[in-house]
Order: structure tokens, then C-alpha cells, then sequence
């Protein structure tokens, strides 16, 4: 029970930054880009590891340049990479990301590419790996009947799971026994519910659905207002940090890599949440998502 295994994708980022996102027939002239390392799983692999933690990330890619570019990037961030599919026959997914520098607010489009043909007959050491992990996070960019595998073989064998429920999209009542922590934004919160979450109340309706189902724990990430845990006892709304947002692309995944690395520390879920918040504001200071994650030294 030594360490962290997140089961996710790697996308190659690439970021422009402009005044505006342009609209549908619309070109502007933007004034910066970026291309780093991005998809929910390797982003939160990576807010972990800067912050100390053991990672094994679990995925598939291509064996082309941006397959080199996630190899190079996790390994830059002394994330265990030996879990990592490669298929010379295979591309590995990029997302287009069009910035609003103004508001930090953004427009994307993920190719996943290799990882949507990963199959549980694949991964049979990276299944022992998760039995010997103390956390295991994933999100839902894998195909679901290799997450619903996982998330079922680490609660069995007593990790705590954390399921970043993104991008939202249908799952089976089975999901829902074997997760610890659900971290949906608003918007999934709103898809997985149909609650329209505007304030706490509506945040507190939510959760209360959620732990209906099964979920022992439900975090929603509130953007710039903060976010609302409940474990169906206790309560906890936090506000976000105030800082100047300049990209918001991966916030939740530093939160998500946050919460992780906290209870892996045994922290109390107050200071869990308190870290979770603080690092994914800091993260949307900079531009691009995995090359967005605070080192510790930022926190401090
Ligand atoms: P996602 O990135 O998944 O859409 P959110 O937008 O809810 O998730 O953001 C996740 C977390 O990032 C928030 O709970 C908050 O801690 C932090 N955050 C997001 N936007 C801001 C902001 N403008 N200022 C400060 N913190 C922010």
C-alpha cells in the first residue's frame, strides 16, 4: 500500500491564448500558445507527483512524436511510466484548446486516440499494480468497461477510490458502489442529478442524490466560487482562492490530483480540501493544463 495509480488518458495540448475564443467563421490573431502534456489522467498524475507523491500512471498512447512528448513530460515529472501502453499502430490523442485570456475560460476538442481501444485483457500487471496502491483515481476518458474493472478490483482490495466523473456521460448503478469520492463540476454535477446548481443549496440537493446512490463522498467543484463536500453527515463549502485566472483548463484535475495527494497523506478532509482548492487556483494562473501544476515550493 505504498503509492497512487491513476488509470487515464494523455492528450497532447495545444493552446492558443487570445482576447476571445473565436466564433463559428471568426479568425483571430491570439497572442500565445502552448503544447504540453494534457488529458485528465496525465494531468492529474502530474499536479501528484509535483507535489511529492508516488504516481503509476496507467495508459495507452501511440508510438509516434506526441507519443514521445508523453513520455518525456511524465518521466520530467518522475511519474512512473512503465505502465504505459505503447502501439506502434495506434495515434495518441491531441486536444485543440482555444483560450479567452480575459476570463481564463476556454473551448476544446479531444481526440483520445489510442486509449479508446484499451481492454481489460491488456492490463493484467497494471491490475496487480492497483491492488498494491493505497489511491486509486481515474476519471472517464477510458472505455468504461476497463474503469468499472479497475475501480471494482481496488475497492476490493481496500484502496480508496476516487472517481473524477469527466467528461459526464452515462454510467451503470455498479459505479456507484465502488466509488469512495465522486468529484463532478457543476455541470456533471447537473448531468449525473438533474439538479441546476446555482448556489450551496443547490450544491447541497445534489450531493444528497448522489450519496443516495451509493457514493460514499461527493466533492463538486464550484469553478470560482469554491466548492461543496458532503459525506451525507458532515458539510463543507470552501470559497476558491482569489487569484488573476488566466486559463482555467485543467483546475479540476489539479483539485482532483489535490484530493488525492491529501488523503494519501492521511490528511484531515478539511485540510484535503483546503489543499485541493489552493493548488487548482494556482493552476489557473498559467497557461496550458499539465505544464499549469503547482510545484510544492508554489503552495508554500
Ligand atoms: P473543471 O476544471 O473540472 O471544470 P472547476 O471549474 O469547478 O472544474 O474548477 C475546479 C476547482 O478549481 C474549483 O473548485 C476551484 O478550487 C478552482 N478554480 C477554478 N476556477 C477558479 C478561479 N477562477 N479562481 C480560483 N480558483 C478556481
Amino acid at each position: 500500500m505504498s503509492d497512487i495509480s491513476i488509470l487515464g488518458i494523455f492528450v497532447a495540448d495545444i493552446s492558443f491564448s487570445g482576447s476571445k475564443i473565436p466564433a463559428v467563421g471568426e479568425t483571430i490573431l491570439g497572442d500565445k500558445y502552448n503544447i504540453g502534456p494534457g488529458g485528465k489522467g496525465c494531468n492529474q498524475a502530474i499536479a501528484i507527483a509535483r507535489l511529492g507523491g508516488k504516481v503509476n500512471f496507467i495508459s495507452k498512447i501511440g508510438r509516434d512524436s506526441y507519443g514521445d512528448l508523453a513520455i518525456n513530460s511524465l518521466k520530467k515529472n518522475n511519474i512512473n511510466t512503465e505502465n504505459i501502453i505503447q502501439d506502434k499502430n495506434l495515434q495518441t490523442g491531441v486536444a485543440g484548446i482555444l483560450v479567452d485570456k480575459k476570463t481564463g475560460k476556454n473551448a476544446i476538442n479531444v481526440i483520445v486516440g489510442a486509449p479508446s481501444s484499451l481492454k481489460v485483457s491488456e492490463i493484467s500487471n497494471q491490475i496487480n499494480l492497483i491492488k498494491k496502491s493505497k489511491i486509486f483515481l481515474t476519471q472517464l476518458e477510458i472505455p468504461k468497461d476497463v474503469t468499472l474493472h479497475c475501480l471494482k478490483i481496488a475497492k476490493n482490495s481496500g484502496c480508496i477510490t476516487i472517481l473524477n466523473p469527466a467528461p459526464a456521460s452515462e454510467i451503470s448503478k455498479e459505479f456507484y458502489k465502488n466509488i469512495d469520492y465522486f468529484t463532478p463540476n457543476e455541470t456533471e454535477a447537473e448531468f449525473y442529478t438533474g439538479v441546476k446548481i446555482v448556489n450551496e443549496n443547490d450544491a447541497k440537493k445534489a450531493a444528497a442524490k448522489l450519496i443516495n446512490l451509493g457514493i460514499k463522498k461527493v466533492i463538486i467543484t464550484l469553478g470560482d466560487k469554491g466548492l461543496f463536500y458532503s459525506d451525507g453527515k458532515q458539510e463543507i463549502y470552501l470559497k476558491a482562492i482569489s487569484v488573476k485566472a488566466i486559463d482555467t483548463t485543467g483546475a479540476g484535475d489539479a483539485f482532483n490530483g489535490g484530493l488525492a495527494f491529501g488523503l494519501f497523506k492521511e490528511k484531515s478532509i478539511k485540510e484535503c480540501l483546503e489543499l485541493a482548492n489552493k493548488i487548482a487556483g494556482i493552476s489557473t494562473t498559467k497557461l496550458g493544463a499539465g505544464d499549469s501544476m503547482p510545484y510544492l515550493e508554489d503552495i508554500n
